[in-house]
């Protein structure tokens, strides 16, 4: 089958490989959707990633599709072929401290699936049991295709304890920014988005945004929102994954307040941050990772109901065979939000 392999930094290449028999428990997913990703590009960029994909390893890791082969195990545990799939990118061990604490998108044996860009793809066992779901029949395979970006933003939701009637403040407007932007408008929430590109911008605002901010260059971003808002934002999200503007967020929310800091920043990198700020204004500061088989659920619930449509995210469509041109010019600053990748002629 054809698939993208990932060899190292700016290498991605389309071969010719051998799809792999299946071991016990595992079922063959046929993908008929592959999407690209905010991390992909950060991985290409770098080569690697410690925790999800070491190369040389196929890539992508966004898909839906249908089950094309069983083991027999997968049969026994009530798979079929022909059966209308998502899967997330992970499954938990379930028996890690993290996992019996009940968070287990920290746990310590995270299994990572890769292999998005490709023909099929083969799901351990243990994804199978922990995060493989059916769609229903009406489900299309490109809004399915966004179940894992969209359980990290449910996390994001839920940690921050997002509810009706709050403002929200959403700094970043890449694919993650706008999947916030839906679900808190879909909760209930006053949103304020600000970003960089009108284009994003303009997409933040028919989500349902209340007020969208052009920052510009970005300098300056804590004067430009308050020059832009008097608003007193409940919440503030950092979705952009810049040491700047996680130091920014904590000017910008109200005085007993939530910060999220959501965007992963490059590692080894460190903020500076006021602590009389912080303890007199009694703010509330975390980060989120990732997602747990619980909001992977809510998150196909919230697809599965029309709240969240590819068609407000994906802007892009490419073959397997122009991915790797794709990936070169996103790094050289073309922003489409997410691609449809056709891994079938
Ligand atoms: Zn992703
Ligand atoms: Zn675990």
């Amino acid at each position: 089958m054809k698939a993208a392999v990932l060899y190292g930094k700016e290498d991605v290449r389309v071969e010719e490989i051998e799809a792999p028999a299946l071991k016990a428990g595992e079922v063959r997913i046929q993908i008929e959707v592959a999407l690209t990703c905010g991390t992909d590009l950060k991985v290409f960029r770098r080569g690697y990633h410690a925790k999800m994909i070491v190369p040389p390893a196929v890539f992508g890791h966004e898909l839906a599709g249908l089950i094309s082969e069983l083991s027999e195990a997968g049969a026994q545990a009530g798979w079929s072929v022909g059966d209308r799939v998502v899967v997330a990118n992970s499954a938990p061990c379930g028996c890690c401290f993290h996992c019996q604490a009940g968070q287990e998108n920290i746990c310590d044996d995270l299994l990572f699936l890769n292999g998005a860009y490709a023909e099929s793809i083969a799901v351990p066992a243990r994804l199978v049991g922990k995060n493989l779901l059916l769609l229903k029949p009406e489900t299309d395979f490109l809004d399915a295709a966004l179940v894992e970006p969209l359980a990290c933003v449910v996390q994001g939701i839920d940690d921050a304890k997002m509810r009706s009637g709050q403002h929200v403040l959403i700094l970043g407007a890449g694919p993650i920014g706008l999947m916030f932007v839906a679900l808190a408008k879909a909760l209930g929430c006053k949103v304020t988005v600000a970003g960089r590109r009108p284009a994003r911008l303009a997409a933040a605002r028919s989500l349902g945004a209340a007020q969208v901010i052009d920052i510009g260059d970005g300098a300056d971003l804590v004067s430009k929102v308050r020059a832009a808002t008097k608003e007193h934002f409940d919440v503030v999200i950092e979705a952009v994954g810049k040491p700047d503007v996680w130091e920014a967020c904590v000017h910008l929310v109200r005085k007993g307040g939530t910060v999220n800091f959501f965007g992963g920043c490059p590692a080894g990198t460190t903020v500076t941050l006021d602590t009389t700020l912080i303890h007199y204004s009694d703010l509330t500061l975390l980060a989120s990772f990732h997602h747990t088989p619980r909001t992977i659920r809510r998150a196909l619930e919230f697809i599965e109901s029309g709240v969240i449509r590819a068609a407000d995210f994906v802007d892009g469509e490419c073959g397997l065979s122009e991915l790797p041109g794709l990936l070169k010019s996103m790094t050289a600053g073309n922003r489409v939000v997410k691609t449809l990748v056709r891994v079938r002629n």
